[in-house]
Parts: C-alpha cells; structure tokens; sequence
C-alpha cells in the first residue's frame, strides 16, 4: 500500500518474484553499466508533455499504477539493445520499446503488460546519423525529435522542411513506426521512410529495402535513402504498428522547401458538412489541395485560444455541462471566424503563381456553398491558431496543439479516429455516431476531419479530467461503444490506445479473423518466446494467447 492506503500493483514482470528480477536486473546492469538500468520504484509523476514519464501512460484512463514498468533501460548503442533483447529471452521478461514516449492520447511510454521493462531508446541513441542534402533525405536513431532535427537543418542552412505532426516534441523514428500523420505534403509519416535497421526479438539485426545490400568496401549502401522497395517482398511494413522487432535507425525523405500559402475557409451551416466534403474529394484526388487539410468545428476556434472551458461558460468548466451551441456561437461570432459552424484550415505549394491559381480554383469550388468565405493570415490577429498552421504546413514544429489541455482540470485525452470514404453520405454517419454517444456518455465533442481524396481520417478528441474516477470511467466506456458502432458501419480505426488495442483488432475480423491469424504466424515464429510488447496492436504471443490478458 501507498501512503494514502491504495493498494499498489507490484511493479514486477508477470510471474516473477522480486528475488528473482532483483538477480536479472543486476546481471543487466552488469551488461550495460550500473546507470543505465533503472527500476521503478519511486512515486508516478504525470509531469507534462516536455518532462513526460517514461514509467507509465501520464495520460491514464484506468488507475496511474495499472500499465506500469517494472524497470527502464537505456541503450546506447545497437549492441546494447541486442544485449538487452538476448536477457529478455534467457530471463522470459516482457521488454516494451519507446523512441521518445511522446505518443500521447495513444498510450505515451506505458507498456501493454503491466510489469514490462521499458526500452528507452531516445535517451542515448539520439544522433543524427545523417543528412543527404542532394537526395533530400536523412537517416535517423530513435531519439531524434522534430525540434532537433529542424534545428540541425537551420543549424546547416540546408533547403529542406521536415514534417511534423501536431506536437513536435515526439520522435520523428517512434511517430513513424506509430504510422503517424503530419501536414505538408509528406504528412504521410511511414510513407515517407526509406530503410530500416531493425533488432529482432531473437536479437538479431537486419536492414530493409536497398540497406539488405552492402555497399562498397562495407558502407551503407548508397541507395538505401533512395529507394523503398528493393528486392523481394517488402518487409518494412510488417515494423509499423506491431510488435516483431525494435527499429534502431530508420531512413526519410525530406521535402525541398517551397513557396507556401495557408488559408481558412469558414462554412456558416451545420449542415454544410458533407457538401463540404464532396468538394473536398476532387481538390485533393487531382492535387489541387497541396496537402492532407484539415476541416474542423468551430469549437475548436475556442479551444485553440488556450483559454479554459470556464472562461467561455461561466460555471460551466468542468465535463458535466456541455458547451451549448448558442455558447459558441455568441464567442465565435466575435472571432475572424465570425458565426460559423466548420473551418476548413488548408495550404497550397509550389511557386507564386501556382498558388494563386490554385487559390482561385479552391475559392471558385467551396462558393458553390453559400456564405463560404476565405481568411488569409494577413486577415486575422497574430495569437490566431492559423498562424500555427502556417508553421507546421511549412515544416515548423510547433506545440501550440497542448492549449487544448485547459479546456477542463486536470485534463487528458483520448482520440477516437475511424477511417471513412470521403464522401459526404460516410462523413454524416461517421459524425451522426460520434455525436450521439457524446451527447450520451457526457463530453463535449471537437470533430477534426483529415480529408484526403479517397478517405478521411475523422478525429474525435476525449478531453477528460484525470483526477476523476467517474470521467475517467465516462471515457474509456464513451471510447468502446464509438469503436463498437463506427465498426458495425464499416469504419475502423487507423491507431488507438493501448487498451482499446484488443477490441479495434477484433474488429478487423474478416475471414474468420484470417489478418489476427497471420499476424499471430508472424509473432511466434520472430519471437517465439513472447517477449518484444506483448499485445501491441492485439498481438499476443503464443504465451500469453487466450490467457485472460485481451481486453
Ligand atoms: P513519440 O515519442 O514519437 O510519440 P513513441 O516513442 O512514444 O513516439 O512511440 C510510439 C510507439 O511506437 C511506442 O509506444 C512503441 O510501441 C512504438 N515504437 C516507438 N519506437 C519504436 C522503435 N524504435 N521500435 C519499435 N517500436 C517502436
């Protein structure tokens, strides 16, 4: 028991006594140097985004202690995680890597088995390992943040922009084996990689795409940046959102920088939403739309201003009142964005005249629904949040997304985010389900609309207040009847939180499960004895399968 009396979950790998750690860790530490192992055995700080935990999710949805480290180590080299991999299967103790552990709303540093010692990557393999101006491309180790490697390109005055998601405190290596997503038009995180060194949870290394190939007199090869696919199946795929290896270096393509002009495009009627998104679908599968835009509520226009819920509605601060629509309507309708109900935020790319031609097609597109009207940065106050899209449209990491955090006390989130056709009829579903079970469960709802020209990724945000029980419980069940509903129409999530991992899996069940079976293939035959993330993604090894551990 803690000093408050609650009980405390053991922070031990399941199935083994103290004694028994005690004896592995000091044979690790042994290894690796006695400063390099630490066990968790001190008070959970939540901390905030910059001086995260690396010992449990800060962002906690059941109790702070329950996905817990038993321990974090800190490789420095790629023969340390070799090292700390061939321990883990001699002592069978679940290992769970992070790069940074910035993936917040999506589990952070947390492991999915209570007990697991962290792998904290980022710490010391931290370098640049290079920066190939001609090819546009860099080679990364796991510790690398947007923030660092913007300020290296600035620091040699190279023509690139990198691309960041909404927060670049994260690692650029970790968000990409996440499949994370940012907004120039490299936003497509895993997508963009070109190469990966990877240890196997046996221990042994290998290298993807041209890197298979040794170059001359034992250099990396020269196309390793350059080209994905190589030779034979394409194996990098099978690194993004799993558990069947820990990716050590990982190669990008940077994009060269341009001219770029961002703009907002204000809608007046809720019911313009999927007009909208028929509009959109063209712009973007011709390429008019230079990047993945984004369409959002007018909530977020208040949100984004990083005042507190409370200063909108007086006595209305916490989660059990809803913001009523004639709340926000009364701020809005003083705000640039005037009385509307959704902003489309976009940029466009390339030289000058380009981007005024496409601005006239946008305009000519979006004025076939009455009252649109289309805001330039020029056209609003410097605190305004178009000026941070500017920033990160343009390859600028920013961190102006965590004003979000004072809506409510104490407050986490969570993001719902189901894929779905763009097409106006899915996008009234999608958003029809989401408003209902907010409505039911008791949140208020800031719909983020991703919209590229084939599908949508449609992000529902849970702000909840941490240091209550009943929110928290509110959230996590708001959080599994969205995923059980959107399914049943035929929208599945493309990432989720560690502990919805089991059921957005299960959802994915065509064939008789036949994608869970493969990956269950894959998994015991990379890692026979269970121990790289057990349950990442749904993934168990045979160890743990059918053990009581999904969720
Ligand atoms: P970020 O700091 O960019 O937000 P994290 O380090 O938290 O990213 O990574 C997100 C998730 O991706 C982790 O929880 C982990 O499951 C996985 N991951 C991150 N880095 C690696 C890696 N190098 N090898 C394998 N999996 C990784």
């Amino acid at each position: 028991a803690n000093p408050s009396g609650v009980h405390e979950r053991p922070r031990l790998p399941p199935g083994i006594s103290r004694e028994d750690f005690n004896r592995a860790i000091a044979e690790l530490k042994g290894s690796l140097g006695e400063n390099y192992v630490e066990l968790n055995d001190k008070p959970l700080v939540d901390g905030w985004y910059m001086e995260h935990p690396n010992t449990h999710d800060a962002f906690h949805i059941v109790g702070q202690d329950e996905l817990v480290a038993s321990a974090v180590v800190y490789p420095g080299s790629t023969p340390d995680v070799q090292t700390i991999v061939r321990w883990a299967n001699k002592h069978e103790i679940p290992i769970y890597p992070i790069s940074m552990g910035r993936n917040v709303g999506y589990g952070g540093a947390a492991p999915r088995v209570p007990g697991s010692v962290v792998i904290d990557l980022g710490r010391r393999m931290n370098k640049i390992v290079n920066i190939d101006a001609e090819n546009a491309s860099c080679l990364l180790q796991p510790g690398v943040s947007y923030y660092r490697l913007y300020e290296e390109v600035k620091k040699r005055k190279l023509p690139l922009w990198i691309d960041c998601p909404d927060l670049g405190g994260g690692s650029v290596l970790g968000n990409a084996c996440d499949r994370g997503v940012g907004y120039t038009p490299y936003g497509d995180h895993f997508g963009m990689h070109c190469g990966m060194e990877i240890v196997l949870p046996t221990g042994e290394l290998l290298r993807t795409g041209m890197g298979a190939m040794p170059g001359p007199n034992g250099a990396d090869n020269p196309t390793w940046q350059s080209f994905q696919n190589a030779y034979g199946p394409t194996s990098d795929g099978i690194f993004s959102q799993s558990n069947f290896g820990i990716v050590v270096q990982m190669g990008f393509w940077m994009m060269p920088e341009t001219s770029h002009q961002s703009y907002m495009i204000t809608f007046p009627r809720e019911d313009d939403f999927p007009k909208i998104v028929d509009i959109i679908r063209p712009l973007a599968q011709q390429r008019v739309l230079g990047n993945v835009p984004q369409l959002r509520h007018v909530i977020q226009e208040l949100s984004v201003t990083g005042f507190s819920k409370e200063h909108w509605f007086p006595g209305g601060g916490t989660n059990e009142r809803r913001i009523p629509r004639d709340v926000i309507r009364k701020h809005a309708s003083k705000m640039p964005c005037g009385d509307c109900s959704w902003v489309f935020y976009g940029t466009q790319y390339g030289d000058p005249a380009a981007i005024k031609t496409q601005l006239d097609i946008i305009k000519k597109a979006f004025s076939a629904i009455p009252g649109s009207r289309m805001l330039l940065p020029e056209d609003v106050p410097p605190e305004h949040y178009l000026h941070a899209r500017v920033k990160v449209c343009s390859g600028e990491p920013v961190l102006r997304e965590l004003d979000w955090l004072n809506w409510v006390p104490n407050a986490a989130h969570l993001d719902f985010s189901p894929i779905s056709p763009t097409r106006g009829r899915d996008a009234e579903i999608v958003h029809g389900i989401v408003a209902k079970l907010y409505k039911k469960w008791g949140f208020d709802l800031f719909p983020t609309l991703c919209v590229a020209g084939r599908e949508m990724h449609y992000i529902a945000n849970i702000l909840y207040d941490r240091a209550s029980l009943d929110e928290k419980r509110r959230a996590a069940g708001l959080m599994r009847e969205l995923i059980a509903e959107a399914a049943k129409e035929g929208y599945g999530e493309y990432r989720t939180h560690l502990l919805f991992a089991d059921q957005v899996a299960g959802t994915y069940n065509w064939g008789n499960n036949a994608l869970m079976r493969f990956n269950e293939t894959l998994k015991d035959a990379l890692d026979p004895n269970g121990i790289l993330a057990p349950g990442r993604n749904g993934i168990w090894p045979k160890r743990f399968r059918g053990k009581g551990w999904e969720i």
